[in-house]
């Protein structure tokens, strides 16, 4: 326990004098937050969908070879609702916002859920990776535009019977008039649209000019689906520069690849738990 608050006090300087923050976050930080994507959440909202496919989890779920665009729609419309357009920002990530924002800050995601924004964080600091539950595209990517879908897909639960939406209410391709899909990297397909390129640029760029000054890298929740995102890197540049330090939150596997430990701090909690005790005076 002294152990625990020894590491929370060192990890406060830390953060109160470094230069910039730099906050990397993955799945753990939303289930953290309470977006858990099994149990009570899961069955409460996908009854009808349990029933029918037996699924077990939304996570899952998500990689069901629907037959229909009907029935694929009516599953994707409560899943998007559920995990992001019919929810507001969650305390974890709006007391996370109260660590940084009167710093130089900037954050990578891999999440879609699109918390970040919910929360307040400045909309041009943030670098969402992999897409968001907020947007539709075109299955083909034949064109790289993105389409709200908030209200599309509030219509397509209030019109969703025996797991299915009615046919008119399947989203078209404006362009090539093909299927349409949700916006998530989940093959080549992927649009990533000018916004995206942005911001990658952004986040490029704000490592770049804070090269030889005190970074703080705060991984969060990052596990093994895609390292190669956040947490390879994030070792990486702290390797890489004297001045950066890594601070990593992650219950299941904190240990470090690259011998860093005299620049890291490694937390094996919850999230929540950590964060709110970095907000204590
Ligand atoms: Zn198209």
């Amino acid at each position: 326990m002294s152990n625990l608050i020894d590491k929370i006090d060192k990890t406060k300087k830390i953060l109160e004098n470094a230069d910039g923050i730099l906050i990397g976050a993955g799945a753990g930080l939303s289930t953290s937050a309470g977006l858990d994507y099994s149990g009570k959440r899961f069955e409460n909202n996908f009854g009808d969908f349990i029933k029918k496919y037996h699924f077990t989890d939304m996570y899952t779920a998500g990689f069901y070879d629907f037959k229909t665009e009907e029935e694929k729609w009516a599953f994707w419309a409560k899943h998007m609702y559920v995990n992001d357009i019919g929810i507001e920002a969650t305390e974890l990530y709006k007391e996370l916002l109260k660590l940084v924002k009167n710093k130089n800050y900037f954050v990578i995601t891999t999440n879609v859920d699109d918390q970040f924004y919910k929360a307040g964080f400045d909309k041009e600091k943030v670098f969402s990776t992999q897409g968001s539950y907020k947007y539709i595209q075109c299955k083909n990517a034949c064109h790289n535009k993105l389409y709200d879908a908030s209200d599309l897909v509030k219509e397509m639960i209030k019109n969703t019977k025996d797991c299915k939406i009615p046919t008119e209410l399947v989203p078209k391709c404006p362009v090539c008039g093909g299927k349409m899909e949700v916006n998530l990297r989940i093959d080549a397909n992927f649009v990533q649209d000018d916004n995206w390129y942005m911001q990658n640029r952004k986040y490029e760029e704000f490592v770049e000019k804070n090269k030889e000054k005190k970074v703080v890298l705060l991984e969060l929740g990052v596990g093994f689906n895609t390292p190669g995102i956040i947490r390879i890197p994030f070792e990486q540049m702290t390797y890489q520069n004297p001045n950066w330090k890594l601070i990593r939150i992650n219950k299941d596997a904190s240990a470090t690849f690259l011998d860093i430990q005299n620049r890291s701090i490694l937390f094996e909690n919850d999230i929540k738990e950590i964060v709110d005790a970095l907000n204590e005076k």
